[in-house]
């Protein structure tokens, strides 16, 4: 089975209540949760003032295609209260969840990229994610080179509880 990363986010309501619920629902629809990141409060992306996110990478040894995969976080992330319809595009959400990397898999259909298309420009990922994966490449680059690129001042980890 493939090693699948996937990337946690939220930034409304109770925020770490949501990845909380996220990683319970990725464990039973998903597959078992084999490495977790830390959790980590993080400026928020883009062209949308909103508040901080809380971000974790998780890894899970999916038993799911990448489609039923992105079908079934698309669910959990309704479950959790996301509106997709109503929302502002790179906008506040509840629950965000995202498919970083699947195996060593390539995929290019409408609406589903891997490796996740963003990667290598959010710390907020590639934080979490080189924390459980230090030797991982992304299409070919190593995470430390892609690291180095990104400004990490604004993605902060919180003390385990
Ligand atoms: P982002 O997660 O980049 O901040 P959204 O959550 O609003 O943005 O997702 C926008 C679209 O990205 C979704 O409709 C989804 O179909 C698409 N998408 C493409 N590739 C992926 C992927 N690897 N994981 C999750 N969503 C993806
Ligand atoms: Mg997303």
């Amino acid at each position: 089975m493939p090693d699948v990363y996937l990337g946690l986010g939220s930034n409304l309501g109770n925020r770490m209540e949501h990845l909380a619920m996220a990683r319970d629902a990725i464990t039973s629809r998903v597959g078992t949760i084999t490495a977790e990141s830390s959790i980590y409060d993080t400026a928020p992306w883009g062209p949308v003032p909103q508040d901080n996110y809380l971000n974790q990478v998780v890894r899970v040894s999916a038993t799911l295609a990448p489609r039923e995969l992105l079908d079934v976080l698309h669910e959990i992330e309704r479950a959790a209260g996301r509106d997709r319809k109503n929302e502002i595009r790179y906008g506040p959400r509840v629950l965000d969840l995202d498919i970083l990397l699947y195996g060593d898999s390539a995929v290019n259909e409408d609406g589903l990229t891997i490796p996740h298309p963003r990667i290598a420009e959010r710390a907020f990922v590639l934080v979490p994610l080189a924390e459980i994966a230090p030797k991982l490449s992304i299409a070919g680059e190593p995470i430390e080179t892609l690291l180095h690129h990104v400004d990490t001042t604004s993605v902060r980890r919180l003390n385990p509880i």
